[in-house]
């Protein structure tokens, strides 16, 4: 029979969500239990191109205004964590990019005025040249303009490699779960069979989180998925590229990230607009069609003879939303001991964790004494898409 568990916070799902609430919690002397029933990292987290954001992709649609520019301190709360001397001691984190660019092909497009203008990219956007530019546009056919953003880009299997670090020995492996109820009320989790009590319990499992309310008979928050079709290259032509690709419209034409693969070559990772709306109903080959012709056209002297291509779809998890708001903070509701959220972005956690640790401030909530944990199942690491489809 498993054993009961008593602790201060009990969380589901073990994204950057849960496992940067996790870690704050546990460096606040709280006692936590962090569930995920697949592995660290492997919903959306390790699906991400890693950028920090610090909205200025918003910006372009100068959609970002006042108290919503939450996500603007993003990448200083971040680079400090990735010195050690931040919120959570992240030293040791692979950093990927210093900056995110953003590159005009021909004349600048979009709302520009307001975008230069916003908090997000004030005094933050350097326009570079020559060697400054990131290596793969470094060719002397190269046209356009290159802006340096101020947001970095984190390595995020070594991110979540990291944080389960801090998780100490409060992750489990945990399939069903059910709600664990007193007088009706809410007081933990069963997690297959085994009884979790908790005086907050909070769900961050991203996608899976529908159906975890409708497991504990709630309808609200309600959540939107929005699908999205990445394409996936790897071969030794590449170089590190970071940056977004101005289009016509307010959306980055194509985003692209680089990462490292096992077998020492870089994968380009292709996102933006090309993967949403129009790239979700294209047929893989045709994705991979369309994103073979948006290189040659933009980049000519990239050498794509010998890259291998595929295509992951994946749908990012947020909270329902009118079609104009713009994920610039993360998202929490509340329900008795039950809190719920998103982050929207994996930049903000941070701010998903403030969000939680100032209900429990404002609940009262403090460490209590609990009984060291048993030794629990322990879930695997998530693996990147790459590793995966092109090994
Ligand atoms: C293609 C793509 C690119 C992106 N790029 C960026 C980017 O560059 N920068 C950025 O800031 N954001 C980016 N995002 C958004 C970012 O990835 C997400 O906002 C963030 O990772 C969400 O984290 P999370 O912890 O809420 O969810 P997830 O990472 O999805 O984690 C939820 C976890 O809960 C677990 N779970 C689900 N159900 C249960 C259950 N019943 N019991 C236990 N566990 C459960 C899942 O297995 C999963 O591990 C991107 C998203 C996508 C899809």
């Amino acid at each position: 029979m498993p054993s009961v568990i008593s602790t201060d916070v009990l969380i589901v799902g073990a994204g950057v969500a849960g496992l940067w609430l996790n870690a704050r919690l546990r460096r606040q002397g709280f006692s936590t239990v962090l569930v995920e029933s697949a592995s660290l990292g492997g919903g959306q987290t390790v699906k991400s191109q890693g950028i920090i954001h610090g909205g200025a992709k918003y910006a372009l649609h100068g959609a970002l205004t006042g108290a919503s520019e939450a996500i603007a301190d993003m990448p200083r709360r971040w680079r400090e964590a990735l010195a050690g001397d931040g919120e959570l001691d992240l030293s040791g984190v692979r950093l990927l990019s210093e900056a995110h660019y953003l590159w005009s092909p021909g004349t600048l497009a979009g709302n520009l005025t307001s975008f230069f203008a916003s908090k997000a990219v004030r005094g933050r956007v350097d326009q570079v040249k020559g060697e400054q530019l990131p290596p793969a546009l470094q060719d002397k056919r190269f046209k356009g303009k290159v802006y340096r953003l101020a947001e970095l880009v984190v390595d995020v299997p070594s991110l979540v490699q990291r944080l389960a670090d801090l998780a100490g020995d409060g992750l489990l492996a945990g399939q069903i779960i059910e709600p664990l109820l007193e007088a009706g009320v809410l007081v933990g989790l069963r997690v297959d069979g085994r009884e979790i009590r908790a005086q907050r319990i909070v769900l961050s499992a991203g996608a899976g989180t529908a159906q975890l309310l409708e497991t504990l008979n709630l309808s609200r928050p309600a959540m939107q998925r929005r699908p999205l079709h990445m394409i996936i290259a790897k071969g030794p032509g590449l170089k590190p590229l970071y940056a977004h690709c101005l289009g016509g419209g307010t959306k980055p034409r194509i985003t692209v990230t680089t990462h490292p693969a096992t077998d020492g070559n870089w994968v380009w990772y292709m996102g933006g607009d090309i993967a949403e709306s129009e790239g979700v109903h294209r047929e893989p080959a045709e994705q991979i069609a369309t994103a073979q012709k948006e290189i040659v056209q933009l980049l000519p002297w990239i050498d794509l003879s010998t890259t291998q291509w595929a295509t992951l779809r994946v749908d990012r998890a947020e909270p329902l939303q009118t079609g104009l708001t713009r994920p610039d903070h993360a998202f929490l509701a509340e329900e008795g001991r039950l809190l719920v959220g998103w982050p929207t972005k994996l930049a903000l956690a941070p701010d998903f964790a403030d969000r939680v640790i100032a209900a429990l401030q404002r609940d009262g909530i403090q460490p209590q004494a609990h009984q060291p944990l048993p030794a629990l199942p322990q879930p695997p690491m998530g693996v990147p898409a790459w590793e995966q489809l092109l090994p």
